[in-house]
C-alpha cells in the first residue's frame, strides 16, 4: 500500500490550498501497518521512533550524566513498571538536568523526569506519583495521535516535533513539513493530553503507584500542590500542567479514590534523600544557597536526614575542590554506613577528582567486589582506570557492564577514550560517531567515520563496519533534513 515520504507530503501540503490538502490527506489516511493492538505503526517502528526521540532530546536539554541519578530513576521506574498493567513493555527513564517543573512520557517507553520536578517533591511516594502518571500514559497508549503522525510525516519529523512540545521550546530545527503540517490543522497533532486521557492516566497510574507500595495519597497532595503554587507565587505555569492540565474535579476525583486505600505510613528510601541532594548540588547556580539549605538541616530532623545534610555538605566541598574536607565528611559516613553504596562512592570519587589515582583505583576495585551489579561504580572504575593509564584494563571492565548500560551514551564516550589510549585511532573516531549518533548530532558522527576511514592499515573487517555506519548515518541525516 502507498504510504507518503516525508518529501511527498511536504510538497502536497505546500501545493495544495487546505480542501484539497484535507481531501489529499483523507485519502492517504488508511492503516497501512496494523498490529492486535490496532496502532498504526509497528513495535519496531514505534522502537525506532523512541530512539530518534531520545537523540533528539539530547540535542535539545541536557541528559543528566550521572550514573548514579541514573541508576535510582530506573529503579523506581521499573519498580513501577513490574506494578503496571504492561510489565513487558520496554521503558527507560532518565532525568532531563533542567530546573523546569516537568515530566513527559515519549515514544517506546522513553519518560524523563526534570531535575526540577525531582526537587519540588516531598516524599518519594510523590516523585512515582508523576513517574506512574507518565507509565499510564504509554500504557493506555495515549500517544496514538503522534504514532498516526509519525505513519504520515517522517519518523525523524515527528520525533523532533514530539519532543518539542514536549519540553515546550521552540526548537529551530522543528521540520519546515512538520510546522506546515501542524499549522494547517491537517495532521491531527495533539499531545496537549485529552480531559479522558488525564482521568485514565490518574485511575490507572494510581493503581500502578499502590500495587508498588507507594502512597496513593501522595498523588493528589503533588497535583493539588503544583497547581498552587502556580496560582499564587505568579510563577509561569510548570511545563508539566501544560501538557497534563489538572483541574479541580481531577483532584477530587483522585483524592477520592485515594482514600479508598488503608492509611499507613510511607517512609522514603535513602536512595531518594541521597539523589535529592546530589541532584541539589549538581544542578545549583548559587552554591552558597545549597549551603544554606544543607547548614540547618545538620542538626534537625531524624538521624538520617541528618545524615543525607552530611552527605550533601560532603558533595559541596567535593564539587568546591575542597577535598581534605570532603574526604573527612566521606571517610566518617563510610566508616558508619559501611553498607552504603554512595558514601563509599564519594570517598572514591574524592581520591580520583583530586588526581590521587593510585588510592582512587583501590577504592573503586573494592566497591566493585563489594557491590557488583551497581553500573554506576563500575563507570567511575572505568574512568579512574583510564585516568591512571590502564586501558587495557579499563576495556575488561567495560565489557562487564550490562546491557541496559552499554546503551547509554557514556558507554560510547569511553569506549572512544579506551581505544584514544590505546593509541587505536580508527576505532577511537569509530566510537566517537557512535556517541555523536547517540546524542543527535548525526553530522559530527559522520565526520568521525570519516576520519576513521582516512587512518592507516584498516583491516577488512573494520573497513566494511566503517562504510555500513557511514551509510546508516547519512540516510538517517538525510530524512532528517529531508523534512526541515
Ligand atoms: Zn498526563
Amino acid at each position: 500500500m502507498f504510504k507518503p515520504s516525508a518529501i511527498t507530503l511536504a510538497l502536497s501540503l505546500i501545493l495544495f490550498p487546505a480542501p484539497q490538502r484535507a481531501a489529499e490527506i483523507n485519502k492517504i489516511d488508511l492503516p497501512d501497518i496494523g498490529d492486535s493492538s490496532g496502532t498504526l505503526i509497528t513495535p519496531a517502528e514505534e522502537k525506532e521512533f523512541g530512539e530518534a526521540f531520545f537523540r533528539y532530546l539530547h540535542s535539545q536539554t541536557s541528559i543528566n550524566e550521572d550514573a548514579e541519578i541514573q541508576e535510582y530513576i530506573q529503579s523506581i521506574g521499573q519498580k513501577l513498571v513490574a506494578n503496571s498493567d504492561a510489565p513487558g513493555h520496554p521503558f527507560h527513564f532518565f532525568v532531563v538536568m533542567e530546573n523546569d517543573i516537568n515530566a513527559f512520557a515519549g515514544p517506546g517507553g522513553y519518560i524523563g523526569v526534570n531535575s526540577g520536578l525531582i526537587l519540588i517533591t516531598e516524599t518519594e511516594s510523590e516523585l512515582a506519583s508523576v513517574m506512574g502518571h507518565e507509565i499510564a500514559h504509554i500504557t493506555q497508549r495515549h500517544l496514538f495521535r503522534a504514532a498516526e503522525a509519525a505513519g504520515r510525516l517522517s519518523i525523524p519529523t515527528v520525533a523532533a516535533t514530539l519532543a518539542a512540545i514536549l519540553l515546550g521550546t521552540q526548537s529551530p530545527a522543528l521540520g519546515q513539513a512538520a510546522i506546515i503540517a501542524i499549522q494547517a490543522g491537517s495532521v491531527q497533532f495533539q499531545i496537549d493530553f485529552t480531559r479522558e486521557n488525564e482521568e485514565e492516566a490518574d485511575r490507572v497510574g494510581m493503581q500502578t503507584l499502590a500495587g508498588s507500595q507507594f502512597d496513593p495519597r501522595s498523588m493528589p497532595a503533588f497535583f493539588e500542590r503544583l497547581q498552587q503554587s502556580s496560582r499564587y507565587s505568579g510563577q509561569a505555569v510548570p511545563e508539566f500542567l501544560r501538557t497534563h492540565p489538572v483541574t479541580a474535579s481531577r483532584i477530587s476525583d483522585t483524592r477520592g479514590r485515594a482514600e479508598t486505600y488503608p492509611y499507613k505510613q510511607y517512609p522514603d528510601s535513602l536512595g531518594y534523600q541521597l539523589t535529592k541532594a546530589k541532584i541539589r548540588v549538581l544542578t545549583a547556580t548559587d552554591m552558597s544557597e545549597v549551603q544554606k539549605y544543607f547548614q540547618p538541616r545538620l542538626t534537625q530532623g531524624t538521624t538520617e536526614q541528618r545524615t543525607v545534610a552530611r552527605y550533601g555538605m560532603g558533595l559541596i566541598a567535593l564539587n568546591g575542590q575542597k577535598y581534605k574536607e570532603a574526604e573527612t565528611v566521606f571517610q566518617q559516613l563510610t566508616q558508619q554506613y559501611p553498607e552504603q553504596s554512595q558514601y563509599a562512592a564519594a570517598l572514591a570519587r574524592t581520591a580520583l577528582d583530586s588526581r590521587n589515582y593510585t588510592t582512587a583505583l583501590e577504592r573503586y576495585q573494592k566497591l566493585v567486589n563489594q557491590f557488583p551489579n551497581n553500573a554506576a561504580i563500575k563507570l567511575e572504575y572505568i574512568t579512574s582506570l583510564l585516568k591512571a593509564g590502564k586501558a587495557e584494563q579499563a576495556r575488561k571492565v567495560l565489557t562487564s557492564l550490562n546491557p541496559e548500560t552499554q546503551q547509554l551514551a557514556i558507554y560510547w564516550e569511553l569506549l572512544a577514550q579506551i581505544y584514544g589510549s590505546l593509541n587505536r585511532l580508527a576505532e577511537s573516531h569509530r566510537y566517537l560517531a557512535e556517541y555523536y549518533f547517540a546524542t543527535g548530532d548525526t553530522e559530527n558522527a559522520i565526520l568521525q567515520i570519516r576520519l576513521a576511514q582516512r587512518s592507516k592499515g584498516l583491516n577488512f573487517q573494520l573497513s566494511s563496519i566503517l562504510s555500513e555506519r557511514l551509510n546508516f548515518f547519512l540516510t538517517q541525516e538525510q530524512e532528517a533534513r529531508r523534512s526541515r
